[in-house]
């Protein structure tokens, strides 16, 4: 299903042109408009779901398998040193457009990508605990 108003539902639909390298029956995969290195790709789903919470598991493999042959074109075009497969839920999480997408970009050693943090700490048996917590809901 399209969402009304939802720019990335028209784009995957092929209602507004785009620079397309990828296309199936539920997929097409285009140009970043604004990439974070030449050869952004970020792959729409043609159907509307918000985010990685609303996409059926089925599809959400498939992306990554798309998200898998983009890369390795990237590499193969851009000889680049890394390929970063992003994918953003939620404003707080760097989320801008409400259609899911995952983003694949081509990395390079000296470039100025930043998709880093700080590290963090677990206290003694916290990652145990949180792993028992998050498995019991799986
Ligand atoms: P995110 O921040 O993960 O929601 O990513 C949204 C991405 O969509 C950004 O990288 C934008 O540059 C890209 N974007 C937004 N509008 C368009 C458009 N019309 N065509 C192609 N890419 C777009
Ligand atoms: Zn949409």
């Amino acid at each position: 299903m399209k969402k009304e108003d939802c720019i990335f539902c028209k784009i995957a639909g092929g209602d507004i042109p785009s620079s397309t390298v990828y296309e199936d029956a539920d997929f097409r995969a285009i140009m970043d408009i604004s990439p974070a290195n030449k050869g952004h790709v970020i792959i729409l789903p043609k159907d509307h779901f918000a985010n990685v919470f609303e996409i059926p598991e089925d599809l959400a493999g498939k992306a990554f398998q798309i998200a898998k042959k983009i890369a390795k074109a990237e590499k193969e075009l851009f000889n680049c040193d890394g390929v970063n497969i992003l994918q953003n839920n939620g404003e707080a999480a760097g989320q801008t457009v409400f259609h899911f997408h995952v983003h694949v970009i081509p990395r390079y050693t000296k470039d100025t990508v930043n998709v880093t943090w700080k590290q963090g700490a677990y206290g003694e048996g916290e990652a145990a605990k949180i792993a028992e917590e998050l498995k019991a809901r799986l």
